[in-house]
């Protein structure tokens, strides 16, 4: 839990992990420079892993079966290097490896927090698209379970006020294969793939694993990349590879109404939804999508969602913010919003970042806020901060230019220089 006190506290950086001078990383670099030009088998379905067969000659009645050792050796072992596939014909993984990379990114840093989360910078080759792109990608372990907590885009197009994200130009959509490699690279460095001598197909048990769980919550909007996500989160779920349950997995969104129904019916996840705000007016200066998709139309999205019940709740999330969206009538208008949606509300103490005009809400204001929703029914748990010394809480992730327009600004500044008048 948060303690008072904890909002100002910036303790030191316990170790940022310098890889250039590592042998372990030299060979990271090696193997991203070797997938600069042949394209990576990690991220196809298997279908299209079939088809990548075909083209370096595998006959089709080996095909399904070849593909099945793959899956395995990629997903459930993941290894790095076609020669680790001891069942398949040397002949074989010497042509695999000749046209195809297991694909991992180059880590550019790893840093660990006080708290012991970490955050690795990761640069993806371009593949003949471009430049080389970077993103952040966090971990974060708690009693019980590990939280991986993923990008699908580089920076966002969106510009949600608060957020350290949004003042980043997007570069571009992330592909399945660099959302997976995420979720791939962090479990290499947290050794969290089964030893050599796990038997071939070998049930890997949800419990135990240092990634448990994983959230679509880092840079970018997930809903804006959406058949990349769908692809990503349905091989993180497949139950004969990485096998995460769909149940810990959650995407969040910051309200991309149309394809709100699609993510359950078709990816089948947990959603959150950023919602920040109970009125339009208010909503549409914090999270400005709420201009082409109002409060209205996403709460109708929310309640028509696949598989809404009290097992399978949606989460909401809320920023506190001070002097902005934290008063009691604000709660009051949660509440009333959500009536009749099965849900929880996640309070989300802010997390600043350079430049930024906001303020985190008092430890006492955030405390009555909660109190005020519990007692009318909701779970309301405060989403313990996370990271903020290497800059890897929510909405920290890292941006390069500031792009609210000055208009919301100065909306904004008024509206929280009345709020702290009020108190
Ligand atoms: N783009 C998606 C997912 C990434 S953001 C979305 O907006 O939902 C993950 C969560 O962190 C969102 O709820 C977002 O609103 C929140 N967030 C962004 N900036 C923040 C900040 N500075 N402090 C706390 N939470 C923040
Ligand atoms: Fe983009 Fe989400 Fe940040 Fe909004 S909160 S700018 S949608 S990453």
């Amino acid at each position: 839990m948060l303690s008072p006190g904890d909002d100002d506290e910036e303790r030191p950086v316990t170790a940022t992990i310098d890889l250039t001078d590592d042998d372990a990383h030299a060979a990271l670099e090696a193997r991203a420079a070797r997938g600069q030009d042949k394209p990576s088998l990690i991220g196809l379905d298997r279908a299209e892993l079939a088809e990548a067969l075909a083209k370096i000659g595998v006959p089709e009645k080996q095909r399904k079966m070849r593909v099945q050792q793959l899956w395995h050796w990629l997903y459930v072992r993941g290894v790095d290097d076609f020669m680790a596939m001891t069942n398949v014909a040397r002949e074989l993984r010497e042509t695999l490896a000749a046209h195809y990379v297991i694909g991992r990114p180059e880590i550019v840093e790893e840093q660990i927090s006080a708290d012991g989360t970490r955050k690795w910078l990761l640069r993806f080759p371009s593949r003949g698209a471009g430049k080389p792109v970077e993103v952040e990608t966090v971990y974060i372990p708690e009693e019980g379970r590990g939280t991986l907590c993923i990008s699908s885009q580089v920076g966002c197009t969106l510009n949600c006020s608060f957020c350290h994200t949004g003042t980043q130009m997007l570069v571009r959509n992330l592909t399945a294969e660099e959302i997976l490699a995420q979720l791939m690279t962090a479990r290499d460095r947290l050794g969290d793939f089964p030893g050599a001598d796990t038997p071939m197909g070998a049930i890997v048990p949800a419990e135990g694993r240092k990634v448990s769980n994983i959230v679509m919550m880092g840079m970018g909007e997930p809903l804006y990349n959406f058949e990349a996500v769908k692809k990503a989160l349905l091989i993180a779920a497949d139950g004969d590879g990485l096998a995460l349950s769909k149940r810990r997995i959650t995407l969040s969104t910051s309200g991309v109404v149309p394809e709100i129904g699609r993510t359950g019916s078709e990816i089948g996840v947990m959603l959150a939804i950023s919602l920040h705000a109970a009125n339009d007016a208010l909503r549409d200066l914090l999270v400005p999508i709420n201009k082409k998709y109002p409060l209205k139309e996403l709460i109708a999205s929310c309640k028509a969602y696949p598989g809404l019940s009290n097992a399978r709740r949606i989460t909401f999330e809320y920023v506190m913010l001070k002097g902005v969206n934290d008063s009691l009538s604000h709660a009051r208008d949660l509440i009333k919003l959500l009536k009749g949606i099965p849900a929880k509300i996640n309070l989300i103490p802010f997390n600043p970042w350079p430049g930024t005009a906001f303020e985190c809400s008092d430890w006492e204001t955030i405390g009555k806020f909660a109190d005020f929703i519990n007692a009318a029914g909701y779970a309301s748990p405060i989403r313990t901060p996370r990271g903020r010394d290497i800059l890897a809480a929510c909405g920290q992730l890292k941006s390069e230019s500031e792009r609210m327009r000055k208009s919301d600004r100065l909306a904004l500044e008024a509206m929280m220089i009345a709020g702290h008048g009020a108190e």
